[in-house]
């Protein structure tokens, strides 16, 4: 790999934020594949880093001699409305109750897509996000309509647990069951929402029409702390950004691509002043903004960050 690195003179940050996250995510996905949709075959995970290796090796060939670029994950946040108000949240969500929240038409997000898809070969894993993505009405139509796309590997909604699907988006659910699954954030170890939280009602109703899902084990949260006002230089901002739990979560809010949740709605927000998105209806070339967009070793946003050490319980109410 060092060969290959050496060869083509690939930069650092270009080499972590797109051929190792590609490799990374396509492991994780193939894996999902094989264990919830039972397509593609078994990766046995004590060869984990033999996959990784090869995956960049073809990632880089993919590249640099077939002309291909992948995603190897995608967040839209649909909406900004939320069903809580968490303190801590990596979003900023809360803030968006006083300025005024966002959501995606279903026009815009067949836009968005059918673009980004036109400029890339695959997207591996697609997630739809919020906000709670549950108090999205068109839930069900996006679903359907990611889940026809065959570029894309595999969709994942993610959920904070309070709402139980209904009979709409129950059915786009199963009528997708070979590729998307739900997941839940999972804040039952915290008082202040335990009563909000449906988990047993969803998880019934989603083992009565075999529909996947997921949840994560309710670990601790990063105390959030915002932003400064002063702007870290760039060899602390890349330690920060390397370090960064959210530095491979690029999402989609209001048609532009931006490196993670917390520093897309910052800039929606206005808290931190940056246009170093992908901006996804005036782009002349999306391609090679795309390409761009990878090849930076962190984002604007990154430098008014503040990265945070302390663990607190998740989804502690305002
Ligand atoms: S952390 Fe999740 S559930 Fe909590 S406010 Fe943010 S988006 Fe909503
Ligand atoms: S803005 Fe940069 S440093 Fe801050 S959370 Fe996002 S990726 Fe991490």
């Amino acid at each position: 790999m060092e060969e290959l690195i050496r060869k083509y003179n690939i930069p650092d940050g270009f080499y972590t934020r797109y051929f190792k996250q590609n490799a990374e995510f396509r492991y994780g996905v193939e894996l999902l594949q094989f264990l919830y949709f039972k397509c593609g075959k078994f990766l046995n995970p004590s060869k984990k880093d033999f996959y990784i290796n090869t995956y960049i090796n073809e990632e880089i060939d993919n590249f640099y001699n077939k002309n291909q670029i992948n995603l190897p994950h995608l967040s839209f946040c649909i909406t900004t409305k939320c069903s809580l108000k968490c303190k801590d949240c990596g979003s900023l969500i809360p803030l968006f109750n006083e300025h005024g929240h966002i959501s995606i038409s279903l026009e815009e997000f067949k836009e968005n897509l059918d673009k980004i898809l036109a400029s890339v070969n695959k997207i591996r894993r697609l997630i739809l996000f919020g906000g709670e993505p549950l108090l999205y009405n068109d839930l069900d139509k996006l679903i359907d309509y990611s889940c026809k796309k065959e570029n894309i590997d595999i969709v994942q909604i993610i959920t904070n647990g309070t709402i139980i699907p209904d009979k709409k988006i129950l059915k786009a659910l199963v009528d997708n069951n070979k590729k998307v699954y739900l997941h839940i954030s999972n804040y039952s170890a915290t008082k202040d929402v335990y009563l909000k939280l449906k988990h047993n009602k969803i998880r019934e109703l989603l083992k009565d029409y075999d529909i996947k899902l997921q949840m994560d084990d309710g670990g601790g949260w990063l105390k959030e702390f915002g932003f400064s006002n002063e702007k870290s230089n760039p060899e602390t901002t890349i330690k920060k950004y390397k370090k960064c739990f959210c530095s491979h979560c690029t999402q989609v809010l209001n048609n532009k691509m931006y490196v993670c949740s917390k520093g897309s709605c910052a800039i929606e927000l206005k808290l931190v002043d940056a246009d170093d998105y992908v901006d996804l209806k005036n782009s002349k070339n999306l391609k090679q903004d795309i390409i761009d967009f990878y090849n930076k070793d962190y984002l604007k946003a990154c430098e008014y960050c503040i990265s945070s050490d302390t663990i607190v319980m998740p989804a502690l109410q305002n």
